[in-house]
């Protein structure tokens, strides 16, 4: 087999054999969800974890789960700790009823939503639902925004047996101390000057790939845009990239 057919073969073999997995979106926040998955699989994302964070996105990131075959985590986020603190524990029923539901979030502080969610409620109802994920033996998918250091300190404090830092916007130094503990650093579609020392550090086997669309992404397939980013920055094939943090989202999540 000449040289050119045989590279040929290994370019199909990575569009063709890897599903690419976008680890952290919100389909329940886009006009059209079934279009986007569609555009997804179609780009060959075929693992998508949709995520809740409230009551309302709870139910509705449970029910765009079981009509489209993607993902879901669902939780109270931090900017709802206070007006759905008593929907804490209905994750779990949730949970237990749908198996495309696996994993609570997003889940953690913010710092931004202070003044209608106190430190006292975020804490309480973050550790709360740490516990839960815990219990059923599920990863929680953090949330940290402007409080990366004391959300590794309430983990430190309360641990979680897996956690998935969604959005991941700490150092790369907080980045290996995460990734000791066997946590996942999960990277969005944004390059700054720490994140890029982030991926250049830690460790291929404890990075996944998200949009956090309509966030910051437009939809799901726009991960490919964040494994290319990550292959340049790392210096590491398209193709071996796509595949590692792929499986790292089957793997973590036990898809
Ligand atoms: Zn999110």
């Amino acid at each position: 087999m000449s040289q050119m057919m045989q590279s040929m073969e290994r370019v199909s073999y990575y569009q063709g054999a890897v599903q690419l997995a976008d680890a952290h979106c919100h389909l329940d926040m886009l006009d059209d969800p079934k279009a986007a998955v569609n555009e997804a699989v179609a780009n060959g994302v075929s693992i998508i974890i949709t995520s809740g964070g409230s009551r309302k996105a709870n139910e509705a990131t449970t029910a765009i789960a079981k009509s489209l075959g993607v993902y879901g985590v669902v939780g109270i986020d931090p900017s709802f700790a206070v007006s759905d603190r008593e929907y804490v524990d209905q994750s779990a029923g949730l949970i237990r009823k749908n198996m495309q539901l696996i994993g609570i979030g997003e889940i953690g502080l913010d710092a931004s939503v202070l003044d209608r969610s106190g430190i006292g409620a975020q804490r309480e109802v973050f550790a709360r639902q740490i516990d839960i994920a815990n219990e059923l033996d599920i990863p929680a998918v953090i949330h940290s925004r402007g409080m990366i250091k004391e959300v590794i300190r309430l983990l430190d404090e309360h641990p979680a047996n897996r956690a998935m830092f969604h959005f991941f916007e700490g150092d790369e130094a907080q980045a290996r101390y995460l990734a000791r503990k066997g946590h996942m650093i999960s990277i969005p579609p944004r390059d700054d000057g720490r994140r890029k020392r982030v991926i250049k550090e830690t460790d291929l086997s404890s990075m996944v790939a998200e949009t956090d669309c309509p966030v910051a992404g437009r939809s799901p397939s726009d991960v490919r845009g964040v494994i290319a980013s990550i292959s340049s920055i790392k210096n590491i094939g398209f193709g071996e990239v796509a595949e590692q943090v792929s499986e790292n989202v089957k793997g973590f999540f036990h898809i």
